[in-house]
C-alpha cells in the first residue's frame, strides 16, 4: 500500500508496545516499510545509507493507533468530509488504520462501492482503510447485502451503523451469513421504538432542559438481544458504541458464558456526560458564543452523552477489558446542521483529533495506565479484525512500520476551526488538552508530523 523511500531511526524514545509487554526506552529502526530494529540501543555504523535521524527523547512510540469506527462520508456526502480530509484528521490523531463505517451514497452495499473507497484511499496520505459493508442492501433493514461479494472486495464486517439493524430476523440471518465469512456484524444497538428519536439522555438534564429523552434501556434491550441471537447462531458480534453501564454488565456477562462478542466504546462517552448537553464555559478570550446558550448542539450525538455513573461503568469495563477497544465513532457534519435547535441538528462529533488527548485526561488524572490506553488503540481493535489486522498494531521485528510518536505533556487548546477534518464540531471546543499525536508514520511513510527532521512524504 506505502512504500518507503528511506529509512528512519528514531533514537531515545519511550516506546510503550503492549503487544510485547514493552515500556522503555528504547531506539526504533524503521526500514523499508517495516520495524526493522527494536533495541536499547541501535549504533551508527549499523544504519542503512542515507537513514532519517530523529531525536525521540520527550516522545513516546507506540503502535499506530486503530479506530474501527469512523465515518469517512464519501461518496455522497463530500460536503461532510472526504477521504482524503478524513485521513488527514486521522494521520493528525495518530490514528494509521481506520474502519469506515457504510452509511454513504451509495452505501457500501456492493464491490463496487468497496472499490472506490480502497481506490481514493490510495490515493489519500497512506494512512490505511478497512472497509465495513452494509449489513442490509441500501441499508434499508430489509434484505441482506450481498455478503460474500463485499468479503471478497475487502469488507472487514457488516454494520447498518447510522440504524441499528431493528429486524431481529435480519439480525439472525447476518449473524449466520457472516459467521460463515469468519466476519463479525457490528451493530448500532438502539431500539428506536424505545428511542423515538430522542436528541439526549433521558434523565435529569432532559427533564430541565425540556428536551425528550433516549433511555438507556433502549440500548440494553438490544445489546441483550444480539447476544442471544449471536449464542444461537455462533456469529461473530461487535458492539458499536456501549454507552451504558447495563450494557457493560451484558457484555461482561456474554463474555463469561465464551459468547464471540467484543465491544467498543468512544472517547465522549468515557470522559464526558450529559451535562455537557448544557454547554461548557471555557475561560478566556476564545470562550464561543455557546457559553450563553441553553444547550451545545456539538454535544449531541447518538448514542447520547450519559450520566458520569455510565461513564464510570465504561472506564471500568474499558480497564478489566469487557470492552475490546476505543473507537471514535468520527462523524463530520457541515456547521450549519449544527446551527439550530437542539431538536433539529445533526448528530455526531468531529472525533479523531480530539481523541487521544481526551483520553489521557484519563491517563493523567491516574484512572488508566497509558500501555492500557495503548493496548485499548492497537491490539484490542485487532480482536475484532482477526486476520485482516495480521501484521499491525505492533513494534515486533517485521511488522509493519505503523508507528505513533506521542507528547503526553504537550498542552494544546482544541479549536474546530484548526481541524483538518471538515467536520469541525466537538463539545471540547476551548478546552485544553494534555497530550497530543507528534507523528504519524504508516508503513514506513510519514503520513504526519509535527517533529522536527521528520517530514511528510507525498
Ligand atoms: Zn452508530
Amino acid at each position: 500500500m506505502t512504500t518507503a523511500t528511506n529509512s528512519i531511526l528514531i533514537r531515545g524514545a519511550r516506546i510503550v508496545d503492549p503487544s510485547q509487554g514493552m515500556d522503555r526506552a528504547g531506539d526504533l529502526l524503521i526500514v523499508e516499510g517495516r520495524i526493522g530494529k527494536l533495541a536499547p540501543a541501535i549504533r551508527d555504523g549499523n544504519l542503512p545509507k542515507g537513514c532519517i535521524l530523529v531525536d525521540g527523547v520527550g516522545l513516546v512510540a507506540c503502535p499506530g493507533f486503530i479506530d474501527l469506527h469512523v465515518h469517512l462520508r464519501e461518496p455522497g456526502y463530500e460536503d461532510h468530509e472526504t477521504i482524503a480530509t478524513g485521513l488527514e484528521a486521522a494521520a493528525r490523531g495518530g490514528f494509521t488504520t481506520v474502519c469506515c463505517m457504510p452509511n454513504t451514497r451509495p452505501a457500501i452495499d456492493n464491490a463496487s462501492v468497496v472499490d472506490y473507497v480502497l481506490r481514493r484511499a490510495r490515493e489519500a496520505n497512506g494512512v490505511r482503510v478497512l472497509p465495513i459493508g452494509c449489513v442490509s442492501k441500501e441499508r434499508a433493514g430489509q434484505q441482506l447485502a450481498e455478503m460474500w461479494e463485499l468479503a471478497q472486495a475487502g469488507a472487514i464486517g457488516f454494520s447498518d451503523d447510522g440504524s441499528p439493524v431493528a429486524n431481529p430476523h435480519l439480525m439472525r440471518q447476518a449473524l449466520l451469513y457472516a459467521g460463515g465469512l469468519g466476519l463479525p456484524v457490528i451493530n448500532h444497538p438502539e431500539d428506536p421504538g424505545l428511542s423515538r428519536n430522542a436528541p439526549m439522555n433521558e434523565g435529569r438534564v432532559s427533564n430541565r432542559l425540556g428536551l425528550a429523552g433516549w433511555p438507556a434501556v433502549a440500548e440494553e434491550t438490544m445489546v441483550a438481544r444480539d447476544i442471544e441471537l449471536c449464542a444461537i447462531t455462533g456469529g461473530r458480534l461487535h458492539l458499536a458504541h456501549i454507552s451504558t453501564a447495563g450494557s457493560v454488565e451484558l457484555v461482561r456477562r456474554a463474555k463469561e458464558r465464551g459468547l464471540p462478542v467484543t465491544a467498543e466504546a468512544t472517547p465522549h462517552h468515557l470522559t464526558l456526560t450529559e451535562e455537557w448537553v448544557r454547554g461548557h464555559a471555557p475561560d478566556g478570550p476564545l470562550a464561543s458564543p455557546l457559553t450563553y446558550a441553553a444547550y451545545d448542539t456539538s454535544a449531541k450525538v447518538n448514542p447520547p452523552l450519559r450520566t458520569r455513573r455510565d461513564a464510570e461503568a465504561l472506564l471500568a469495563g474499558l480497564r478489566d477489558g469487557v470492552i475490546d477497544a476505543v473507537a471514535t465513532d468520527h462523524a463530520p457534519h457541515p456547521v450549519t446542521t449544527k446551527l439550530v435547535t437542539f431538536d433539529e441538528a445533526a448528530s455526531g462529533i468531529s472525533g479523531l483529533e480530539t481523541a487521544f488527548g481526551a483520553l489521557m485526561t484519563l491517563v493523567h488524572r491516574g484512572d488508566l495506565p497509558l500501555s492500557m490506553l495503548v493496548e485499548r488503540m492497537t491490539q484490542g481493535p485487532l480482536h475484532l479484525l482477526g486476520e485482516r489486522g495480521n501484521g499491525l498494531g505492533s513494534l515486533r521485528e517485521g511488522s509493519a512500520a505503523d508507528v505513533t510518536l506521542v507528547r503526553l505533556d504537550e498542552e494544546w487548546l482544541v479549536r474546530g476551526a484548526d481541524f483538518a477534518s471538515k467536520g469541525k464540531h466537538t463539545p471540547l471546543e476551548g478546552v485544553t488538552l494534555k497530550g497530543r499525536a507528534a507523528a504519524t508514520i504508516v508503513g514506513g511513510r510519514v503520513a504526519y508530523s509535527a517533529v522536527g527532521g521528520l517530514v511528510v512524504r507525498e
